[in-house]
């Protein structure tokens, strides 16, 4: 086995995305090697009670750790900048496994709004039954989350950009909001991709990904990542992950080594693609009623995403004059971009979210976190940015 010598110097993001993390095996493969393999065997008795006790390094069963996963972990510690991380079967896993292990009975959180469904589900349901309470704020209000702070206060979490409305809220101020509480912020980083958001710079204390998303970022497989400090990864999630068994396939995590290795180039396509769309979005004021794109100077947190982000998202949200009939008939006639709920694909992709991913909110929450009838989400591909143009216009036009 060995390091690829690349690894020992400090990498740019798109030479690690291609080399950090590889370990050749004895036959000297160029592409990882998948080992998909539940455990592994020991020389002797005698090695089997040296690993087990911690004496011996090697790997033991695939739940704890595997090579091909170890890989994309130690891929994306490298573009992260953690200390060490964990890989999940899917970005669910991840999140709820980050929350769980941080808190007990008795604890408090506090969470932005704006969240992916499922994370409401695990903060509200699985941690509220397990005894820890929460409260939810206005992520962009700084005195929100103070005063949300109680005695019993561990934890603080939040996204940004927030789905599906693009809201920027500023990791910086509320990591020193849950530092000072002694908490720790927790940041859900899938919309803004590591490439374009570093928020363990920012003041975060653990990072976490659904790699469904960019990191495969051709719609193949679920996958996950928790990254942080190795002290806190050691401290508090470890023996949880080993216990409870979130862990990713190894065939998974070797399409996500995959993924990372293209990465760079995707979301710097779909960054371009994503800018020009908006501003012809913009310039439709017949059909289009607003357009929410980070990269936009019209951006109402346009000052905080220089500060916060290096690139304007791969994301566009905007609203249509028309409501929900007008916005499923843009849908219907795109024929390039696809219906589907997925984001951060190759492919370009759109999705009503008030009829599908936030179905489920009262029509009050809905209409305070700005999803009206009219609002559509468009995840750029990489595709020729003038065919999407194109695209769009007959779409618009036939609305
Ligand atoms: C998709 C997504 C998740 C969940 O990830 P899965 O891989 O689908 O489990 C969590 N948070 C955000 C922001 C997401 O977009």
């Amino acid at each position: 086995m060995s390091e690829n010598p690349a690894s020992r110097r400090p990498l740019r993001p798109a030479t690690a995305m291609v080399h950090s993390g590889t370990v050749r095996s004895g036959f000297g493969e160029m592409s990882e090697a998948i080992f998909m393999t539940q455990g592994f065997a020991y020389d002797s008795a005698q090695a089997a009670e040296a690993r087990f006790k911690g004496e011996e390094p090697g790997f033991i069963y695939s739940r704890y750790a595997n090579p091909t996963t170890r890989m994309f972990e130690e891929r994306m510690m490298q573009l992260e900048g953690a200390g060490d991380a964990r890989a999940t079967a899917s970005g669910m896993a991840a999140v709820s496994a980050a929350l769980q292990c941080a808190v007990q009975a008795g604890d408090h959180i506090v969470a932005a709004r704006a969240l992916f469904g499922s994370c409401t589900y695990v903060i509200q349901n699985v941690l509220g039954r397990a005894g820890v309470t929460a409260t939810f704020v206005d992520g962009r209000n700084l005195d929100e989350w103070r005063a949300a702070v109680q005695p019993n206060t561990r934890l603080f979490f939040l996204e940004s950009p927030t789905n599906p409305t693009l809201e920027i809220i500023d990791i910086a101020a509320v990591a020193k909001v849950a530092h000072d509480a002694n908490a720790i912020l927790v940041v859900d980083n899938v919309f803004a991709t590591p490439l374009q958001q570093r928020p363990l710079e920012l003041g975060a204390d653990v990072v976490v990904y659904s790699a469904t998303k960019h990191i495969d970022g051709q719609g193949r497989c679920l996958g996950g990542i928790i990254l942080s400090s190795a002290e806190w990864i050691e401290k508090n999630l470890a023996d949880f992950f080993r216990h409870t068994g979130p862990s990713l396939s190894p065939f998974n995590a070797w399409i996500l080594l995959k993924g990372l290795e293209t990465m760079p180039l995707r979301v710097r396509q779909q960054t371009e693609n994503a800018s020009r769309i908006a501003d012809y979005l913009a310039s439709r004021t017949d059909k289009v009623k607003r357009v929410i794109y980070p990269g936009r100077a019209d951006h109402p947190d346009a000052e905080l995403i220089k500060r916060q982000m290096t690139g304007g998202s791969t994301l566009i949200a905007f609203e249509l004059v028309g409501g929900k009939e007008a916005a499923f008939r843009v849908c219907n006639a795109l024929e390039i971009v696809t219906i589907t709920n997925n984001l951060g694909d190759a492919r370009s992709l759109i999705t009503h979210p008030a009829t599908t991913t936030h179905k489920s909110l009262s029509d009050e929450a809905r209409a305070a976190a700005g999803i009206g009838d009219g609002l559509l989400r468009f995840s750029a591909g990489i595709e020729d940015s003038e065919d999407l143009i194109e695209d769009f216009a007959a779409a618009l036009d036939a609305a």
